[in-house]
């Protein structure tokens, strides 16, 4: 039996303690004791607990191992592992800077100069050069194979001092006090074990661990698709400077993206309202064929391609957030907290722009815990901002007037280079680009006005999607 002192603890906390092994003596304002249970004792202990080893999840266990904290990062599968989100952001590479891994992604990645997206010009597209961007971003940012990029991120966890492992799904998290949190963690073959964590990153992206567990997640209410997709081998890339740009396309039911891989390889899919996947008939391969030739450009660039392993994945029911974002001793990162419709690449960038913010309120949060609850706040408020100025242009992508500001792109008070900077994910400290998108969504309210009657229209079906029901994803995350 072990004895441990409580004094400190809040009476509610006491209660949670007492009812994990029994307190010797109850009476408020001496000295709480505590037994220990048989599994608190095989209990490995660390300061910080990461639930996942996508990016978020190793960018914070990076980070947060190279402050001296002992971290247990934990990932279910074992990289390399498939993973879809292959387009990253300039406002990605400063991170991959201060993580000491910009070569590594060289190495891995297909240089990405810019976005394309259809026009009304010769060429038939108009790139979105983030040169031109208006604040700081990077000049260009990489395409890479998720497996190969996540796995990097993972041994670099490692490497710097993370115990990073794989085959190491957490299965239960019990919050016994805001310093102490219990993880069940089962192994392939191996006994489950316990690990007590002064504090619980969860990273654990769409599976949403600690969102599910407390009931946090809400579906979006303004937005819903979801994807049908496939790589293919000898699609054509755009020529010159242009070759590793993603490339954009619209089609009556959604959007579709061309995104060039290393060794030849395209990941091509569509992101689609409910409505039009319901609608899927015969094979899932002759429903992504047949929805790639509703766009005549992109099939152009496709017709003579071949997909794969005649592999294609389905995934639905996205666009989710939680209500709040972590609490004393905890805090979500990435997909994990939120997921948007991925049209602007941003959920790499979300993931670890918010595992390194997290990072820091857990350092602080360790050192000085009077400070932790307004630095949560403060932390909720930028990745919501951040996330509500993408949103803007997410729902509104559809919409015959964004369509139209797209295809005819005008650079008048520097609107033009504003989009590019949100492109490149500059939206959260940059004030140029932040008035500049100001302007814009004004600019798109009077056109909204002028021609409201389309307007209205988009905007009651793109309401009445989201409140569908759809469940006809094909990865293991639309098991969930
Ligand atoms: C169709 C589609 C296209 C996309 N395209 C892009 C794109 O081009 N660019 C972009 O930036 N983003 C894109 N995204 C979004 C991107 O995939 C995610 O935003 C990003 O992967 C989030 O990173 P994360 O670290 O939060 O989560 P993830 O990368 O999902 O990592 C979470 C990890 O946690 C592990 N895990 C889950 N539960 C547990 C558990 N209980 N115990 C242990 N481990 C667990 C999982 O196995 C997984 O490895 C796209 C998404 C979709 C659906």
């Amino acid at each position: 039996m072990v004895r441990q002192n409580c004094t400190s603890a809040t009476p509610e906390v006491r209660r949670a303690l007492c009812r994990g092994g029994g307190c010797d003596d109850t009476q408020a304002g001496i000295t709480y004791y505590f037994r220990m249970d048989e599994a608190s004792l095989a209990a490995e202990a660390c300061d910080v607990a990461v639930i996942g080893g996508g990016p978020g999840g190793s960018t914070a266990a990076t980070l947060l191992a190279r402050r001296g904290y002992r971290v247990i990062a934990l990932e279910k599968a074992h990289h390399p592992r498939f993973h879809i989100g292959e387009s990253l952001l300039p406002m990605n590479l400063p991170i991959f800077e201060r993580l000491g891994v910009v070569e590594k992604v060289r190495a891995l990645g297909v240089f990405k100069p810019g976005a394309d997206f259809e026009a009304d010009n010769e060429r038939g597209y108009s790139t979105y050069a983030f040169a031109r961007a208006i604040g700081k971003s990077p000049p260009h940012s990489y395409q890479v194979w998720r497996q190969d990029f996540d796995k990097m991120l993972f041994d670099h966890a490692r490497a710097c001092g993370a115990s990073a492992r794989e085959g190491h799904e957490v299965m239960a998290v019990e919050q016994l006090t805001p310093r102490a949190s219990r993880l069940r963690v089962r192994t392939e073959g191996g006994p489950d074990y316990r690990i007590e964590a002064r504090y619980v990153v969860d990273a654990s992206g769409r599976d949403t661990f600690l969102a599910a567990k407390r009931k946090l997640r809400r579906k979006n209410r303004e937005h819903q698709s979801a994807a049908i997709f496939g790589h293919f081998r000898g699609a054509e890339a755009r020529a010159g400077a242009d070759a590793g740009n993603i490339s954009i396309y619209s089609f009556e039911h959604g959007w579709m993206w061309m995104i060039p891989l290393p060794q030849g390889v395209m990941s091509v899919g569509a992101v689609c309202r409910p409505d039009y996947l319901k609608q899927r008939q015969g094979s899932t391969l002759e429903f992504l064929l047949a929805t790639l030739k509703r766009n005549a450009a992109l099939w152009r660039r496709l017709e003579t391609a071949q997909l794969i392993g005649n592999e294609v994945r389905v995934t639905g029911n996205y666009s989710y957030d939680a209500t709040r974002m972590g609490g004393p001793g905890w805090v979500m990162v990435g997909d994990a907290f939120a997921f948007l419709d991925p049209v602007f690449s941003s959920g790499v960038y979300l993931a670890m722009s918010g595992a390194e913010q997290a990072a820091q309120l857990v350092d602080a949060a360790l050192r000085e815990p009077e400070t932790e609850l307004a630095l949560l706040r403060k932390l909720e408020k930028r990745q919501r901002a951040a996330i509500a100025r993408f949103s803007f242009f997410i729902y509104r992508f559809n919409n015959p007037i964004l369509q139209e500001m797209f295809r005819h792109p005008s650079n008048r008070w520097q609107l033009e280079q504003a989009v590019i900077s949100m492109l490149a994910g500059d939206l959260f400290d940059t004030p140029l680009v932040l008035r500049r998108l100001r302007l814009f969504r004004l600019v798109y309210s009077i056109l909204a006005l002028r021609h409201w009657r389309g307007w209205r229209a988009e905007h009651r079906y793109r309401l009445a999607q989201a409140r569908s029901q759809f469940t006809g994803g094909n990865t293991p995350l639309d098991k969930l």
